[in-house]
C-alpha cells in the first residue's frame, strides 16, 4: 500500500472511531464494566476487553494505533499541542492506575460471587451508549479527561500517562514476547539507514526510532505499531514483519 495512503486511512479510522464514541463508549468504559461486574453481569465491555487482550497476543498495541477512539481524539489534539512527550517516569503512572482499576474490577467480580449473566448491551439502548438519561455526563467526563492529558502532556499524552487499556495490551505483548509465537512486529535494516531522523520526528509516541534502528531494538513498550516510521523512512529501512521470537 502507498505509504501516505496507509496513514490517511489510519487517521481517518481513528477519528471515525472517536466520532462513534457516543455509540461505543459503554464498551470501553472501565467504570461501567466494573459496575456491571459488581452485579454479577459480564457486560459487552468486558467481552471487548477480553477480545483486545487476546488481540494483543498477536498484534501488540495495534488497537491504539488504528482503532482506539481516545487515540482519534488525541490525533485531533496533536494539531493543537503536537509537542513530543518526554514522559520519562510519567510513563509509569499508568501502571498503578491499571492496578487500581482492574483490582476494583476483580473485587467487584469477587463480591458478586462471580459473573453469571452475559448482557452485551449493558447500560445501552439497543446497543447505543448514550441512549439513557445521564449517559452524556459520563461520556463528556471521559472526553474531558483525555483532553486534559492530551493538551497538557503533548502528543498521545493520555496513552503515555493514564490509559489502563494500554497496560492490558502491554501485558499481552510481554506474555507473547516471553513465549515467542509469531506476531506482528517492526523490523529494520540498519545498514540502509542514512540517519535523517524522519522516523523519530513522525512517531506519534515520541519514540527515538532512529536510535531503535541503530541499536537493533525495534520492540518498545510504548510502540503502537502505527507504521508512521515505516511510511516516513525514505530508504525503506523500517517495515512490518510477521514472525516468531
Ligand atoms: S515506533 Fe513506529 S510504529 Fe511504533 S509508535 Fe513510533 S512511529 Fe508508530
Ligand atoms: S527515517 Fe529511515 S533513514 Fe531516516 S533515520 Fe529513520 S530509519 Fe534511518
Amino acid at each position: 500500500m502507498q505509504s501516505a495512503l496507509r496513514q490517511k486511512i489510519r487517521i481517518a479510522l481513528l477519528i471515525f472511531s472517536f466520532v462513534l464514541m457516543p455509540v461505543t463508549f459503554a464498551y470501553i468504559s472501565c467504570p461501567l464494566i466494573t459496575e456491571g461486574a459488581s452485579q454479577g453481569i459480564a457486560t459487552g465491555g468486558l467481552f471487548v476487553f477480553a477480545l483486545l487482550f487476546v488481540g494483543s497476543l498477536f498484534f501488540g498495541r495495534l488497537w491504539c494505533g488504528y482503532l482506539c477512539p481516545a487515540g482519534g481524539l488525541q490525533e485531533i489534539y496533536a494539531r493543537v499541542n503536537g509537542r513530543p512527550v518526554k514522559a520519562g517516569w510519567l510513563n509509569l503512572l499508568k501502571y498503578p492506575i491499571f492496578l487500581g482499576i482492574f483490582g476494583s474490577l476483580a473485587l467487584a467480580v469477587y463480591s458478586a460471587g462471580g459473573l453469571w449473566v452475559f448482557d452485551p448491551f449493558y447500560q445501552t439502548g439497543n446497543g447505543i451508549s448514550v441512549d439513557r438519561s445521564g449517559a452524556y455526563t459520563l461520556l463528556y467526563a471521559q472526553i474531558a479527561f483525555i483532553t486534559v492529558f492530551a493538551l497538557l502532556a503533548g502528543r498521545r499524552g493520555f496513552c503515555h500517562t493514564f490509559c489502563p487499556i494500554a497496560v492490558m495490551l502491554i501485558l499481552g505483548r510481554k506474555i507473547r514476547n516471553a513465549v515467542g509465537w509469531p506476531a506482528l512486529h517492526l523490523a529494520a535494516a540498519p545498514e540502509r539507514c542514512v540517519d535523517c531522523g524522519r522516523c523519530s520526528e513522525t512517531c506519534p509516541m515520541s519514540l527515538d526510532v532512529r536510535g531503535m534502528v541503530r541499536e537493533g531494538r525495534m520492540e518498545q513498550t510504548e510502540c503502537i505499531l502505527c507504521g508512521e516510521c515505516v511510511d516516513a523512512c525514505p530508504e525503506g529501512v523500517v517495515g512490518y514483519a510477521w514472525r516468531g521470537k
